[in-house]
């Protein structure tokens, strides 16, 4: 999750989910200030449950929504059929990886579209775009494929799952009719959601956690771990030209704290 997508606009994008971030906050203390104010308990009894439901989305709800997302994007989106070159090719890049995130079983899949981009989520749902597989080695797309189940496997998908659905309209929604809070989602409302998981951007602390999930996944596995390196520079390349994410992680840092981690390794 949060790679680049090979639109010319990634600023625009990057600037509107800031812009919605800073709003949503705002907008939750706002309404949390007049609803304490007002004298009414009724008011004050929803306006806790809505928050409380908010904050604590259960590991099934998590697992539901993940699922439901996964499913909503896949039926979006052009699938690489099992014999293509595309779906062979991860399938041979993959040996050796994790069959199992959390205890949950993976399925590895390739999107066909020119985007850069590749994400994981919480029920193993692990997709990858063929426009990264394009422009990557094998060694390459397995660093990013590693780093993905670690956002998973560290619990940052999760949250970001919770910021997205406590982002969402639907939240009020589902809290005032009293259902699970996934079952009273619409299509559009997970739909939404799942658009927010691909495109969520991660701490710099986060993103660096993923990539040493990775160099030791490929450790333990004696994969080669130099492709996380010569990923990150490639992805660096297609960031130049973009000045927002020099406030985001930078990938030519994060390739040489890799090389760091092998030669301290040696
Ligand atoms: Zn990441």
């Amino acid at each position: 999750m949060k790679v680049f997508t090979s639109s010319q606009f990634p600023n625009a994008r990057l600037l509107a989910i800031t812009a919605l971030s800073a709003a949503l906050l705002s907008a939750c203390s706002n309404s949390g200030t007049t609803q304490v104010s007002a004298a009414n308990t009724e008011g004050l009894i929803t306006a806790g449950k809505s928050a409380v439901q908010a904050a604590t989305l259960s590991d099934a709800d998590v697992m539901q929504l993940s699922e439901k997302s996964c499913a909503e994007l896949d039926g979006k989106s052009k699938i690489a059929a099992p014999k293509s070159k595309y779906a062979l090719r991860l399938a041979k890049v993959i040996k050796g990886m994790p069959k199992e995130v959390n205890g949950v079983t993976i399925s590895y899949k390739v999107y066909e579209t020119k985007d850069v981009n590749a994400w994981a989520m919480n029920n193993g749902c692990v997709r990858v775009y063929s426009g990264l597989m394009d422009m990557m080695t094998d060694d390459e797309v397995r660093g990013v494929v590693g780093h993905e189940i670690g956002h998973v496997a560290l619990g940052h998908s999760k949250k970001a799952m919770q910021v997205a659905y406590a982002a969402g309209a639907a939240r009020q929604a589902a809290a005032a009719s009293g259902n699970s809070a996934v079952a009273a989602l619409s299509s559009s409302d997970i739909g939404a959601i799942a658009e927010k998981l691909v495109n969520a951007q991660f701490s710099q602390a986060q993103e660096t956690e993923a990539d040493d999930y990775s160099f030791d996944l490929l450790t333990a596995a004696k994969l080669k771990r130099e492709g996380l390196i010569t990923a990150f520079e490639k992805l660096a390349k297609l960031g130049d030209s973009n000045s927002m994410l020099s406030s985001h992680p930078s990938s030519s840092g994060r390739a040489q704290h890799i090389r760091d981690r092998i030669a301290a390794k040696k």
